[in-house]
């Protein structure tokens, strides 16, 4: 509930105070488009852990996206909410529609925010990723898909700090660290779709794939806001 209150406020502080872009200060929305401008390209962590489904991202994990990123998960700027999920929702579309991934025009699509820690959730007052899927699910019914939030996985234990582990390092962090949830119990008949905030080697991706299909569930795509540059990468380059 707390948490709730901490988010709602944060809203109305936001609502309140005259707003500049993060990136450039010009006075609008607080990510113009000029700084946000997704470029929605599969990127793939290098090496990629297995399991990992196709991985797409709106932008690299550098300058005013990666400030952006920090100001909302970390400092609560909830009002970059909306453009980050719009860059989320905006690559998703062109994931959907490109030929590695398959399905071409609308499907029905149940989209599953990667959890995050209760103790994070704690410390932020905030569930960043949570709310991205939630704007990200209204985003696509915009762009003519069926969505609908899917909040399957949760926190099956607490986990160490991933900073500065490598990709095998993490993936033993995060090894049977999700669960699924009672919300998980009512399967819906639509292609899933994973987010996060960034990808940077995959492991936490993978693992949420491997703990659905346990559950008897498949991965189609896994999305994220940004991707750091220790990957692989295939820009869209016919949209
Ligand atoms: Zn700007």
């Amino acid at each position: 509930m707390l948490v709730l209150v901490f988010a709602a406020l944060a809203d109305l502080a936001d609502l309140a105070l005259p707003q500049r872009c993060l990136g450039c200060a010009t006075r609008g929305p607080r990510l113009c488009e000029t700084c946000l401008t997704p470029v929605p390209a599969r990127r793939m962590p290098r090496p990629a852990p297995a399991d990992l489904p196709e991985c797409w991202s709106a932008a690299d994990y550098t300058g005013t996206v990666r400030e952006a990123i920090v100001a909302y998960k970390e400092r609560g700027q909830t009002t970059l909410a909306r453009p980050l999920a719009t860059a989320l929702a905006f690559t998703a579309c062109h994931a959907l529609a490109s030929t590695a991934v398959g399905p071409v025009g609308p499907v029905a699509l149940a989209v599953v925010p990667v959890p995050s820690a209760p103790r994070a959730l704690r410390s932020r007052g905030h569930d960043p990723v949570g709310r991205l899927a939630a704007l990200a699910v209204r985003q696509l019914a915009a762009f003519g898909h069926r969505a609908e939030l899917w909040p399957a996985l949760g926190q099956a234990r607490q986990v160490g700090d991933q900073a500065g582990l490598s990709a095998t390092q993490r993936a033993a962090n995060l090894a049977a660290s999700l669960r699924v949830t009672p919300a998980a119990k009512a399967r819906p008949a639509a292609a899933v779709l994973l987010v996060d905030d960034i990808v940077t080697t995959g492991s936490t991706l993978a693992e949420a794939t491997r703990t659905l299909r346990v559950h008897g569930v498949d991965v189609l795509l896994a999305v994220t806001v940004a991707a750091t540059r220790r990957r692989s990468c295939n820009p869209l380059r016919s949209h």
